[in-house]
Order: C-alpha cells, then structure tokens, then sequence
C-alpha cells in the first residue's frame, strides 16, 4: 500500500519540526513520522542552552512566537569557562534561554499540526525507498507491527544521530553523500538535573569546567536553571584508551571533587550520545536532504545543537519547496542546500572541530596555564566560548611573548594555518556538485594534519 505527499520528514525534533512547519506554510503535502508518542516528541535529554538570537531568527522564517511563558525554564547572560581553580576563568557575555524543550518541542509540533501537517506518531522508519535513481518514500514499521510504505517527492532526514534514511542508502546511490556511521564521531554523554537545597551563585550563568578527570574535551557543565536547580553532565568519545570508561563514573567523581559538597536531589538522571564531527560537506542526494544531528549539523566543542537544527530545517523546508515546484530532485537541483548551510553555521563549526583537536592535544592543564598568563583574554572569545578566528594570531604572538613554551607555540602555530587554509578553502565551497570531491579531500587534509 502506498500515500503520496509532497514531503515526508523523518523525526519531530527540532529540524524536523522546523521543517514541517515551513513547508506547511507553503502548502506542501506534509507527512511528519516519529517513533515517539506524540506526547512525547520534543522530549529530549540536553542540556537546553539556547541561543536567543537563533531561536528569533528561526522563528520569523516559521511565523511562530518565540519561546515564551514556562517553555523557558531560566534566561542566560553569562558564560563561564573556568578550570580545576574556580578562580582562573573568563567569563563572557552570552544571551540565551535554558529552555523546557518538551513544552517548546510540543507548542511547535501543535503549531505544525495546525497548519496542515500529518503526522504518524509510533511509527519507525525503517529504510528510504529508492524509485527511479531517487528516494521516492520510507519503508516505516507502524505501532501495530505491521510494516507500510509511505511515498513522497521529496524525504527531508531529520531522524537525530542514528540518520537513518542517510545511513541506509544503498551503497552505490549517490557517491557523493558519506553514508557512514562511526564510533568516533559520537560523544557518550551523563546528564543529570539537580536541586539544591541552598541557592548556588550561577543564576543567569552556564559554566564549562575543564578538568583533568574527564577525557577530552575534558569539560563538565553546569548549567543553572534559576537560583537552585543546575543541569550538569559531561561527555567524551569512547575509544582507545577511554573505550572502558564510564562516563557516569567520571561525570559522579568529578562532582565530588570539583562541586557540590552539599547534597543535593537528583531531579532526573540519563545518557544521550552527541555528535563531534564538522558537518557532513553535502547533505543532499536525488530527493533527499538531511538536517540536524543526523548531518552533524551541532558544534562540535559545545554539542550546541539545537538552534543549528532549527535553521537546517528550515534551509531543508525552502529547497524542498523549490525542487517540489519545479519538479527536478537531483543532487545538483538540491545542492543550494549545502550552501546554505555553509554560510550559516557549517564555516563556523568546521573551524570549532580544529579548536576541538587543539584543545585535546592541549589538555585541561594547559589551558590552566594559558588563562593564568591571559594568553587568551575575553576579546578572543565568541559568545559560545570559542576562539574567534581573528583572535588566533594575536594570542599566537602573546604566546610568544608570555611564555616561549614550544609545544605549546607549535600546535598553535598549526591551529593559525590551519584556520587560514579553512577560510580560504570556505570561500571556495563549490557551487555545485562538480568540484566537491577536490574540495572535500582538501578539507579532509586539513584534518588529517591533527591526527
Ligand atoms: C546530553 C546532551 C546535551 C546537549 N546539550 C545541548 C545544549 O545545551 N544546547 C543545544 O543547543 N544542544 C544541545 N544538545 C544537542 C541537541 O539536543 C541536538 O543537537 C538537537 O536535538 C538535534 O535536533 P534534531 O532535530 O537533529 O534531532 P533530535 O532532537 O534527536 O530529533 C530526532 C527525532 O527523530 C526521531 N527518530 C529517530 N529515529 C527515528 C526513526 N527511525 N523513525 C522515526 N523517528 C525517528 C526521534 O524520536 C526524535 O524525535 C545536547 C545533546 C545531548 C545528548
């Protein structure tokens, strides 16, 4: 049995949802399919730190009111990065919400059902359907067990980490989109939300501690959600030498030694995965596109997710739009996709994965070294607590003045050309299919060098 629609996407989350919602305002025949209850969509474990300038932008491209009423659960001013001593930090200004991403995730699902959307909830989505050189459809197993193909011009990926529709595409359908799901492009991740029973000091704030305890990128958080409730967690890859590890051990050890001496309750307690690799340089393939974590579209140092996916979605939505209307779903046709993307956030987060490999080489005991002799100073910081790229060489040259410590000046040395050569290769990101494997290996090149 078959159901034609314009547009199926895969996963309510927040590109699907975006997503949904944008093509519904344009009068797509839209089918949203999650495995959850529709209750339960939007529900997520995360450690809901939401930037508010995003979360505006996106919700002018969908028409729909910003988070509001007790969808925020706190607002955010500040960001602090501190190490092991609470005293050597940097604290920088940083806008943005912790949000309830249940009650927001549901207000958004209402409003795209609402407009127009379909939606199947309990339904998995099993594999793409492949007709005619395109993807035309999902196979899906429903509640009932019984398995059912849905078909549409257009399949929009935004089934979270698993990807499920990119990572089952048969193997010689377009070369172009990497199909692969490997280990170590995940971070396994220990989040708990506590309350204390005195009020802490970081209302307003969120706080990434880089200790050596935890394996890189070696940072817990703590996030404050008003005067006495925190979300905490930690996260790294498990391979190698951290393969046996278990990050809830780590994330419980480190909150003994570093935090919280009082007791506190444990509001709620659970294990999620982030991705940490730089976004998969094309996400498009014949009638397909793919948005959110399932196109690694989250920062790679932050796992700041949820704001990219939101505008993946609606990136998705506009050329799906457009390809529906002409009626031509070829990589080429989708590719302004891939453009997109680039230019809001993939630039960005390409370089925040050079920073990630840095800070690994560089361990949670130099970068104590490095805030102590102000060799990085606030100016050099982004409002998401990142290297700004213009920053590099003058911290290179404080480096070299403060402190000639080799290691230290070569890996930094390393991490400006390697930001110079990303730039440049950025201006460049080829307009179309033809140049892209060219493209792609330079990139990967750059990399390489950190390996
Ligand atoms: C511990 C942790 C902390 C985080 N902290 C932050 C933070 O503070 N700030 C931030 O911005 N981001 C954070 N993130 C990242 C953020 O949660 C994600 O980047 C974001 O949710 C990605 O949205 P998405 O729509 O791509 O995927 P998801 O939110 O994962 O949504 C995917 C949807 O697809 C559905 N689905 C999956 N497979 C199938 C299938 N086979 N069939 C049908 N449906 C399916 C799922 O049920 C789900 O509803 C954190 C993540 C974790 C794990």
């Amino acid at each position: 049995m078959s159901e034609t629609y314009d547009v199926i996407i895969v996963g309510g989350g927040p590109a699907g949802i975006s997503a949904a919602i944008l093509c519904a305002n344009n009068k797509m025949k839209t089918l949203l399919i999650d495995k959850k209850t529709e209750e339960e969509i939007g529900n997520k474990v995360c450690g809901e730190a939401l930037s508010k300038k995003t979360v505006i932008n996106v919700s002018k491209k969908l028409n729909v009111e910003p988070p509001k009423g007790d969808e925020i659960k706190a607002n955010i001013s500040t960001l602090i990065i501190q190490t092991a001593d609470p005293e050597i930090n940097l604290s920088l200004p940083s806008i943005g919400y912790m949000i309830n991403r249940h009650i927001y995730g549901q207000r958004l699902l209402k409003e795209a059902l609402k407009r127009g959307v379909l939606l199947e909830s309990e339904t998995k989505v099993l594999s793409p359907i492949i007709k005619d050189n395109k993807v035309s459809g999902v196979k899906v197993k429903k509640k009932n067990r019984s398995i059912f193909e849905f078909r549409s011009k257009i399949v929009i990926d935004c089934s979270g980490t698993m990807a499920v529709v990119r990572t089952n595409l048969p193997e010689n359908f377009e070369p172009l989109l990497n199909k692969n799901l490997s280990k170590s492009d995940y971070a396994s991740c220990f989040r708990e939300i506590i309350k204390l029973k005195k009020p802490h000091k970081l209302d307003g704030k969120i706080v990434l501690q880089y200790v050596q305890d935890v394996p890189e990128p070696g940072y817990i958080w703590f996030f404050a959600i008003g005067k006495k409730k925190l979300n905490c967690g930690t996260g790294f890859v498990k391979e190698g030498k951290n393969e046996k590890k278990s990050v809830k051990k780590i994330y419980n050890e480190a909150m003994k030694k570093y935090h919280l001496p009082d007791s506190y309750e444990i509001l709620d307690s659970r294990g999620d995965v982030v991705t940490v690799k730089p976004p998969i340089w094309n996400a498009v393939a014949p009638g397909l596109i793919v948005a959110g974590d399932a196109a690694f579209h989250a920062d790679p140092l932050t796992a700041e997710g949820h704001g990219p996916a939101l505008f993946a979605g609606c990136f998705a939505a506009e050329v799906a739009i457009k390809t529906v209307i002409e009626q031509n779903y070829s990589t080429k046709d989708l590719w302004e996709y891939n453009i997109k993307i680039m230019k809001e956030f993939g630039e960005e987060n390409a370089r925040y994965k050079i920073i990630t490999l840095v800070l690994e080489k560089l361990g949670a005991k130099n970068l104590e070294f490095l805030l102590k002799r102000k060799v990085i100073k606030k100016s050099d910081l982004s409002s998401a607590g990142v290297l700004k790229k213009e920053s590099l060489f003058s911290m290179f040259m404080r480096m070299v003045r403060s402190f000639p410590k080799i290691g230290l000046l070569l890996l930094m040395k390393k991490a400006m050309d390697a930001n110079k050569e990303l730039a440049d290769l950025f201006v460049e990101y080829p307009s179309s299919p033809v140049n892209f494997r060219r493209w792609e290996t330079e990139i990967e090149n750059i990399y390489n060098l950190f390996t």
